[in-house]
């Protein structure tokens, strides 16, 4: 067997490489190696999962943001972006239909915008709460004090998303202005974990000066954190930012990241992303073959879809969630796998269960 094999053998058995073994991992894969890798998270899938596939009801409701990251389209310096704003009454009724749809999690992400003060997020957390006290619900609003992580929480917020991005210092230094840093990125994590949320972190696959060892980095400090989901998707580049003329991330090592995902932390929620499904028309559905087992339909209304653009291309920002949601679920059903309405919390299982 060759030595690409037995790390994945390894990290199978020990859920851990060394940071050497990980960039012999990733640099020495190939075809055959990968197909053997995604057997084996096939495998931890079907054991913790079957063949369901959680979903999640995303809620952009807001592209206003304060960051200036230089690959993000919604960036505070494009003066192209169209900034829009929901209001409560407008993310009720994505939840309402959300839900009416079998969404039982609902994603509020955003842009770091400052006009949604704590006091209208807390309103708006506990309105959700309270109309769908049955729904899980999860922010992605960047970087906060623990405080306000607290507060939220304690709103009502069940689950974080924040993508470390890249675990390596200078790297992140290469990504994003300099009042931003990876030791902030990863705090917020902490303070997160600490406080209860169900916590997602990630990174882009393929970012500018992405190298084997920096995904090295990403799984070590992944393995570290042991975080409760995790989202990568390759970096698409964007006309109006910094980064437009850079190459894009691959399918190919977005997938094989997915894999070694699932192998190395078997009870993760990981998403087959939209960016993913928007370098490859069956992206997401390579992603769950890959070892995925969450997808994040889109519930803004149809008006401001367009205006979320993260990355060119994006997919699926003329459909209706009902579309979105059908689009989906007959996806999954052609590769043997189906949408489950269920909040699809994150539960640990010990891989030692098997044995017993
Ligand atoms: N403001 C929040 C934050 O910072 O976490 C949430 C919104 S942010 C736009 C969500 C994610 O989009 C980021 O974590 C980043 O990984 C991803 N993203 C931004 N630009 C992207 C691009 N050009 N290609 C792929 N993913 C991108």
């Amino acid at each position: 067997m060759n030595q690409t094999k037995q790390l994945i053998d390894k990290l199978e058995e020990t859920s851990q490489l060394t940071k050497e073994e990980w960039i012999a991992l990733i640099q020495g894969r190939n075809e055959d190696a990968a197909q053997y890798l995604f057997e084996r998270a096939r495998y931890w899938q079907h054991k913790y999962f079957g063949n369901g596939i959680y979903t999640r009801g995303l809620i952009e409701f807001t592209n206003y943001c304060k960051n200036d990251c230089y690959y993000c389209g919604i960036r505070r310096s494009n003066r192209q972006a169209e900034r829009y704003r929901l209001t409560k009454e407008q993310i009720m009724e994505c939840c309402f239909s959300g839900y009416k749809l079998g969404f039982r999690t609902f994603v509020l992400q955003g842009g770091e915008d400052g006009w949604f003060t704590q006091e209208k997020l807390v309103e708006i957390i506990r309105t959700i709460k309270e109309a769908y006290p049955d729904c899980a619900l999860t922010l992605s609003l960047g970087e906060r004090s623990r405080k306000s992580y607290e507060e939220l929480f304690h709103a009502g917020a069940d689950r974080y998303l924040l993508r470390h991005e890249t675990a390596d210092e200078t790297h992140y230094q290469s990504l994003h202005p300099s009042e931003l840093s990876a030791a902030h990125r990863k705090q917020c994590l902490k303070d997160l974990k600490e406080i209860g949320y169900q916590t997602g972190t990630g990174f882009m696959v393929g970012s500018p000066g992405q190298t084997p060892v920096h995904l090295a980095e990403d799984m070590l400090f992944i393995r570290r954190l042991e975080p409760h989901m995790v989202g990568i998707g390759p970096f698409v580049p964007h006309h109006e930012t910094p980064f437009a003329q850079e190459a894009g991330g691959t399918v190919e090592l977005t997938l094989f990241m997915i894999g070694l995902l699932r192998v190395m932390l078997p009870s993760l929620l990981i998403p087959a992303t939209t960016a993913l499904g928007t370098i490859d028309p069956l992206g997401r559905e390579k992603g769950i073959q890959a070892g995925a087992n969450v997808v994040m339909p889109n519930l803004s209304p149809t008006s401001v879809r367009k205006k979320y653009e993260l990355y060119d291309n994006k997919i699926c920002t003329g459909d209706e969630a009902a579309e979105c949601r059908n689009c989906l679920n007959q996806r999954m059903k052609n590769i043997g796998y189906e949408l489950v309405t269920d909040r699809g919390d994150y539960c640990r299982r010990e891989k030692e269960e098997i044995y017993v």
